[in-house]
C-alpha cells in the first residue's frame, strides 16, 4: 500500500476498500452528496516553472541560481503571483528593522528591495522527505538519554526540559525564525512587490527545493493577499544598483524590473477523502442521536532511502522502545551485543531485507481495521441511536480530515453524543509499554468533557466477563508527549464533543519502516474491538446521553 499518504493513490485505493467494505456491510452512505467519500480540498501547489521570468535592468535573471520566487504561506502573507512590466526598483534598508519607517513617497507603485536572511524568504528547510534519521548535532550515547518510557517517566524529563529552558533564558534561537516580527512596511507603503538579496546566503537544498511543487490544503483567500516576493542573488543586486548592496541608502532607487510568476494549488488526481458511513438507529426518539467512532485511513508514505528490515528493526528494539518518539542514539557496548545478536539470528534465517515502505499496520491500520470489525458486528444488531462510522484522512499531516469534518460536518456535530477515536490498537505487550499486557488500553480524554463518558467506559469495563486494563497515565495535565493533542480527538474536543481516544500505546515500529502487519498483536485488538463496542453499544442504549459538564480545567489544552 506504499504507505498510504494523503493525496497519493495508495491511499486513495485504501479508502475505497473502506468505502466497500461500508457498503457490503448495508451501511449507509453519509459523505458528500450520497457518498461513503467526503473530498478535501488537498492536492499539489507550487509554482509554473515553465513561465517563471525575471527581468532586471534588461538582464534576464536565471532561477535558482539568480533569483527564485517566494512560495506564500499562511504566516508570511506573500502575495501567489506577480505581473510586472518595467516597474522601477527601490532600496529599502534591511528587512524585519521595523523601527526604520519606510517613506511611502519613495516607495509606492515600486519594487522595494531588501537586505535580508534566507529565513525571511523562507529558505531554511533542507528540502522534506520522510526519512528523519539524524537532524544535526551530535548522536547522543543511549544512556545518556532520558528515560522517557510510559507517561510518568515522559512527563517528568518533559517538567525537568521545561524547567532548564526557563533558567536558561529561552535557549537556542526563540520563535519566529522566518522573519520574527512580522514586517509589513513594504505592503503599507504601497510597494507592489519585495525582492529579498538573500539567495547567496541561502542553503543549497533550500533554493533548490522552492521551485518544487509541495501537497497540502487549499490555500484560503487569508493566503497570498500581500504583495509578491522574491529572492535574488547578490549579484543580481549589483544589476539593479550598478553596486554592492552594502553601499546603498535607503531610498536609492534601481533600474527597472519585469517579471512574472504564479502560484497556484489544484486537486489532487487521486483526492484525500475521509470515508463515512451511518447505521440507522432503531429508536425513533433517539435515532437523530449519534455514537461516532473514528480511526485514520492515511500513514506517511515511502522514505527517500531504504534500510535492512532486520537491522533497523533490533537497532530501535534496544535503543528505541517507543520508536521515533525516542532520539537515534549511539548504543553502549552492551546494547551493540544485544543488537548484533539480533541481526546474527536473523541474518541465520534470511538475507538483508531493504526497504523504504511506511506501512503503518499498527499505525493506523490497526485501528481502520477495527473500525471495520465494529462495523460488521454493529450491522447486525439494532443500536437505539444511530451509529457512525469515520475514516479521517490525513491525520499524520496534521489531523486534516478530522478537522475539515469537524469544521464541515455531514450530519450536525451536536447530534453526537460521544466520540471514539482509535489510534494504533495493535501493540501493548508488558515489554512493549507501560502497564502493557493482554488486556491491556490507554484512554485518553474519557472525563475531559463529560465526567459520565468516561463513568460508562468503567462500568461497561466493570460488568464484563472480558476485563480490560485501562490504564489512565497519559490522561493528565502534564500532557506527556503531547499525547492528548496529537490524534483526531483533539478535533472532536474543540467542537464540545466528547471524545475517548483508544490506543494500545507506542512501540519501538511507531513512525518506522518495520511497522508491519506481522508485528501486531492480534488477539489483543480483538478484545479491544469487542470491548470498545461494548461501550459504544451502552451508550447508544441508555436512556440519556453523556452530561457534557464543560471542559476540565485540569486538561491539557491543545493550541
Ligand atoms: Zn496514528
Amino acid at each position: 500500500m506504499l504507505g498510504r499518504r494523503i493525496g497519493e493513490p495508495s491511499n486513495f485505493k485504501g479508502t475505497a476498500y473502506i468505502a466497500s467494505e461500508f457498503k457490503r456491510l448495508g451501511l449507509r452512505p453519509a459523505g458528500d452528496n450520497g457518498t461513503y467519500f467526503q473530498d478535501l480540498p488537498y492536492g499539489p501547489m507550487g509554482f509554473d516553472v515553465a513561465s517563471l521570468n525575471l527581468v532586471a535592468g534588461g538582464a534576464v535573471l536565471a532561477t535558482k541560481t539568480d533569483w527564485v520566487p517566494v512560495a506564500p504561506t499562511a504566516m508570511n502573507g506573500i502575495g501567489l503571483k506577480a505581473d510586472l512590466s518595467n516597474v522601477p526598483t527601490v532600496f529599502a534598508g534591511r528587512w524585519g528593522d521595523t523601527t526604520a519607517a519606510l517613506d511611502p513617497a519613495l516607495v509606492r507603485g515600486k519594487v522595494a528591495v531588501f537586505l535580508a536572511t534566507p529565513a525571511a524568504a523562507g529558505l531554511t528547510q533542507a528540502g522534506g522527505g520522510g526519512g528523519g534519521a539524524g537532524r544535526g548535532g551530535p548522536v547522543l550515547r543511549c544512556d545518556s538519554v532520558a528515560d522517557k518510557f510510559g507517561a510518568a517517566a515522559a512527563a517528568k524529563v518533559e517538567a525537568a526540559a521545561r524547567a532548564d529552558s526557563v533558567a536558561g533564558r529561552g535557549g537556542r534561537g526563540g520563535r519566529g525564525g522566518a522573519g520574527g516580527t512580522r514586517d509589513n512596511r513594504a505592503l503599507r507603503s504601497g510597494a507592489v512587490a519585495i525582492l529579498f538579496v538573500a539567495l547567496d546566503s541561502a542553503p543549497r537544498t533550500a533554493v533548490n527545493a522552492a521551485l518544487n511543487s509541495r501537497m497540502g490544503m487549499q490555500l484560503t483567500s487569508a493566503v497570498g493577499n500581500g504583495v509578491p516576493a522574491a529572492a535574488i542573488s547578490s549579484s543580481a543586486a549589483v544589476k539593479l544598483f550598478g553596486k554592492p548592496i552594502d553601499q546603498l541608502s535607503v531610498g536609492a532607487t534601481g533600474q527597472p524590473i519585469t517579471a512574472r510568476w504564479q502560484y497556484d494549488w489544484k486537486m489532487s488526481a487521486t483526492p484525500a477523502r475521509n470515508v463515512i458511513a451511518i447505521l440507522p438507529g432503531t429508536d425513533p426518539s433517539r435515532a437523530a442521536e449519534y455514537v461516532l467512532v473514528g480511526a485514520h485511513n492515511d500513514h506517511v508514505g515511502v522514505n527517500a532511502a531504504a534500510v535492512d528490515h532486520d537491522s533497523l528493526r533490533a537497532v530501535n528494539m534496544v535503543t528505541r522502545k517507543q520508536g521515533s518518539n525516542d532520539p537515534a542514539c549511539r548504543p553502549t557496548d552492551a546494547q551493540q551485543h544485544e543488537i548484533d545478536a539480533l541481526i546474527a539470528h536473523a541474518r541465520s534465517i534470511r538475507p538483508p531485507r531493504r526497504d523504504s515502505i511506511m506501512n503503518g499496520a499498527d499505525d493506523d491500520g490497526s485501528g481502520t481495521v477495527v473500525l471495520l470489525e465494529i462495523a460488521e458486528r454493529f450491522a447486525s444488531e439494532k443500536p437505539a441511536r444511530s451509529i457512525i462510522f469515520v475514516s479521517h484522512e490525513g491525520e499524520e499531516s496534521g489531523l486534516l480530515g478530522s478537522k475539515w469534518f469537524t469544521d464541515h460536518p455531514t450530519i450536525p456535530l451536536a447530534s453526537v453524543v460521544a466520540a471514539h477515536n482509535m489510534d494504533m490498537l495493535g501493540k501493548g505487550r508488558a515489554d512493549q509499554v507501560m502497564y502493557g499486557g493482554p488486556g491491556s488500553v490507554q484512554t485518553l480524554g474519557s472525563r475531559r468533557l463529560s465526567r459520565e463518558f468516561g463513568d460508562i467506559i468503567d462500568s461497561v469495563n466493570t460488568a464484563r466477563s472480558e476485563k480490560m486494563t485501562i490504564d489512565k497515565s497519559w490522561d493528565v495535565s502534564a500532557n506527556p508527549m503531547n499525547r492528548f493533542c496529537r490524534s483526531d480527538q483533539v478535533n472532536y474536543v474543540h467542537h464540545n464533543v466528547p471524545v475517548t481516544y483508544f490506543s494500545t500505546g507506542y512501540a519501538e515500529d511507531y513512525h518506522q519502516p518495520t511497522d508491519e502487519p506481522q508485528y501486531i498483536e492480534y488477539d489483543h485488538a480483538a478484545r479491544l474491538a469487542r470491548f470498545i463496542h461494548d461501550v459504544m453499544w451502552a451508550v447508544s442504549e441508555r436512556k440519556d446521553k453523556p452530561a457534557i459538564a464543560g471542559p476540565d480545567p485540569s486538561y491539557p489544552v491543545c493550541r
